[in-house]
């Protein structure tokens, strides 16, 4: 015989068997289900990532309510969020039709579905932000499209302000329009949020800073809604002594019709009424938040000087009055709001953006760097 026939083929030679054609499918199948995996491994989702400050995550809008004509009060669940850093500290959102990314400042720190603060960052997940609808405004305008139930991408926490404790007397707070929500994420921090009785988190020392809170509204339909002002008004009621807020709108548009700068009205805020002045912040009212004893400001000049300096603030180079300056007493303003507003109570930003030097009516009152801080 043939030493190649298969009968006396050597014991480990490979011989073709009539079967190997049946075992094709099998290998074609293995084939296709190995390539299936290999593709839905490539093409799954990717699992959502926790809130980060480097990198977009889906967040949910639970609910989108307007409290003002041109304001969106929005509540975001986010994904996974660690507490964040308290106080002064952003969340930025990003419109994907144009990639153009802003912050935005959470009102409260975390909070569960209903609103009800879980201990910061325990069941919580929720956070609410107040947003101005700015003309033309790329992220106002794609955040205030948004319905509930629809996502977003957001990145965060970002520290905004390094808030230093350095044993201030006073802290006054100037604030127009939107600008009021670092001031509440601030007083938040200090005295509203839901504590735990942790020695980690002792509560804020009794005697001081004093805070005062000077907002600014266009008019009485325009001020902050009641879930900011509510909390503010309470806690002026509960601690006299360590807070004080303070409400100024340009014109009276309801009710009474317009009225003239520096008369008082009042306003109802969570079933309390609240006085109201007519006219803007003026260099008086600075002065009078850092006085000993909260007085009443002095009433306005019935002149036309004294109608048109309190729509427009004294300009930087009119000397400091005697006493204007809290002699003795470790103050710092705070300012934020629409830049001509910060320009005008604390002067322009530098080239750079960066706060630069102070001017406006705090730097003719005679604070310096240190003293003021633009947000
Ligand atoms: C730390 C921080 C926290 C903030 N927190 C809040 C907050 O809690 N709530 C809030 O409402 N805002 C907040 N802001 C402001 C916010 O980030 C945005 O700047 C604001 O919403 C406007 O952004 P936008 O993209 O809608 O408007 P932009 O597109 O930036 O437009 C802003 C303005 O410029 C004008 N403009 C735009 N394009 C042009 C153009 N080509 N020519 C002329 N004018 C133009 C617009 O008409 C508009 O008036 C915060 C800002 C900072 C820095």
């Amino acid at each position: 015989m043939h030493p190649t026939h298969p009968r006396y083929a050597p014991p480990h030679a490979v011989l073709p068997t009539p079967k190997s054609g049946r075992r094709l499918p099998l290998v074609l199948g293995a084939t296709a289900v190995g390539l299936s995996l290999a593709a839905w491994y490539l093409v799954r989702p990717a699992p959502a990532q926790p809130l980060n400050p480097h990198s977009y995550t889906p967040a949910l809008i639970t609910t989108h309510t307007h409290p003002t004509p041109r304001t969106s009060l929005i509540r975001i669940r986010l994904t996974d969020p660690a507490p964040p850093p308290g106080p002064f500290y952003a969340l930025w959102i990003k419109s994907p039709q144009v990639q153009i990314e802003r912050p935005y400042t959470p009102l409260r720190g975390l909070e569960g579905p209903e609103g009800v603060e879980g201990g910061e960052g325990a069941e919580g997940r929720e956070v609410e932000l107040w947003v101005k609808h700015e003309d033309g405004g790329e992220v106002s305008r794609y955040l205030g499209g948004k319905r509930a139930g629809e996502g977003i991408e957001v990145r965060g926490w970002t520290p905004t302000l390094q808030w230093e404790d350095k044993a201030w007397d006073e802290v006054v707070m100037i604030s127009g329009g939107t600008g009021i929500a670092p001031f509440y994420q601030l007083l938040h921090h200090l005295f509203l949020r839901s504590r735990s009785p942790s020695p980690s988190q002792p509560p804020p020392p009794s005697t001081r800073p004093r805070f005062t809170l000077l907002h600014g509204s266009l008019s009485p339909s325009e001020l902050p809604p009641s879930e900011i002002l509510g909390p503010l008004v309470e806690l002026q009621r509960r601690e006299p002594d360590r807070f004080r807020l303070r409400l100024f709108v340009d014109r009276l548009m309801d009710g009474a019709g317009a009225m003239g700068a520096g008369q008082e009205a009042e306003v109802e805020v969570a079933g309390q009424r609240l006085p109201l002045t007519v006219g803007r912040i003026r260099r008086e009212d600075l002065v009078d938040a850092v006085r000993p004893s909260h007085s009443p400001p002095p009433p306005p000049s019935p002149s036309w000087r004294g109608l048109l300096s309190s729509f427009f603030p004294a300009s930087s180079r009119a000397p400091p009055a005697q006493g204007e300056k809290g002699k003795g007493k470790k103050v710092l303003f705070l300012v934020c709001g629409p830049e001509p507003m910060v320009e005008a109570y604390a002067g322009p930003r530098a080239r750079d953006l960066s706060e630069g030097e102070v001017g406006g009516v705090l730097g003719g009152m005679g604070y310096g760097r240190g003293e003021v801080r633009k947000l």
